[in-house]
């Protein structure tokens, strides 16, 4: 059972809205290139599940709730960014237009107010605030794929979107939650070794586990891993493909022994790779 922290809590969702706000500015920016319709916020929610991931990685946050509320506080953030990216986008387009047309008519409006006037009602509308420039998104409505939505078609494809933003990354989270993780000292595990097993190997690691060697295979590798506390032995897990090519896995919780014994193989290894290389037999020549 893992214990809710209310300073992970906190610190999470601070770290969450930071990391939504930055995703949703580089979503706005990225769109006004290519939008492509329901994979764009997919593709926005991986990136965001990304970033949320290393950040529960970080904080060693496995609190289910926690981890639930902050990657919903992060997608409406996110959808939320991405929309003032755009009003700013708008604003820095109308400042723009507005500065090319002064610089247009500079001589003129001089001579005559009328003509000044004149050029001030031509300019388009500025955005305005941000509610304003949202209410009139809502009213021009938006196009999506042939069709134009209007009204609150358009509220609920900027939910729907939030939703797959959602989706995604809460499936990339939800994914990371399968990792092992201590809830006695509170980490996720880390890795501490990993590498490929031989044949000679597995001859040797044998009798350590009981592992059934024939179903095995050749191509085995194998994962160390650790709680930061390192209240346990360790945890092996070796993968492997059967013979039908199928991917194989098994999971060990060490105990102190079989560590100490796995620990001294390892040893052994590392000598015997450090000794001069035998010269290559006959049989590892190519034959002619
Ligand atoms: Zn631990």
């Amino acid at each position: 059972m893992v214990r809710f922290r209310w300073e992970k809590f906190v610190l999470w969702l601070l770290l969450a809205a930071v990391a939504a706000v930055g995703v949703g500015q580089l979503a706005a920016w990225l769109g006004g290139y290519l939008r492509p319709v329901l994979v764009f916020p997919l593709f926005v929610g991986s990136l965001l599940g990304g970033m949320l991931v290393f950040l529960i990685r970080l904080l060693d946050l496995a609190h289910r709730g926690s981890v639930l509320v902050g990657v919903l506080v992060a997608s409406v953030v996110c959808a939320g960014s991405e929309h003032w990216g755009c009003y700013l986008q708008a604003h820095r387009e109308y400042e723009r237009i507005a500065a090319d047309w002064q610089a247009q008519t500079q001589g003129l409006t001089a001579l005559s107010p009328q003509f000044a006037q004149a050029v001030q009602q031509q300019l388009p509308r500025p955005p305005g605030t941000f509610g304003e420039y949202l209410r009139r998104q809502v009213q021009e409505g938006r196009q999506i794929g042939p069709w134009i939505i209007q009204g609150g078609w358009v509220w609920a494809s900027w939910w729907l979107e939030a939703g797959l933003t959602f989706a995604a990354a809460l499936a990339l989270l939800g994914a990371t939650m399968r990792w092992p993780y201590c809830s006695r000292c509170e980490s996720w595990y880390r890795m501490v070794r990993q590498g490929r097993l031989f044949p000679k190997d597995l001859a040797r690691w044998a009798p350590l586990f009981e592992i059934e060697l024939p179903a095995m295979g050749k191509n085995v590798r194998f994962r160390l891993l650790e709680c930061l506390g390192r209240c346990s032995a360790g945890r092996l897990e070796l993968v492997w493909e059967d013979s039908d090519g199928q991917l194989q896995s098994r999971q060990l919780e060490l105990d102190a022994a079989q560590r100490e014994k796995l620990d001294a193989l390892w040893q052994a290894a590392a000598s015997e790779e450090s000794s001069p290389p035998e010269t290559a037999s006959s049989q590892d020549l190519p034959k002619e």
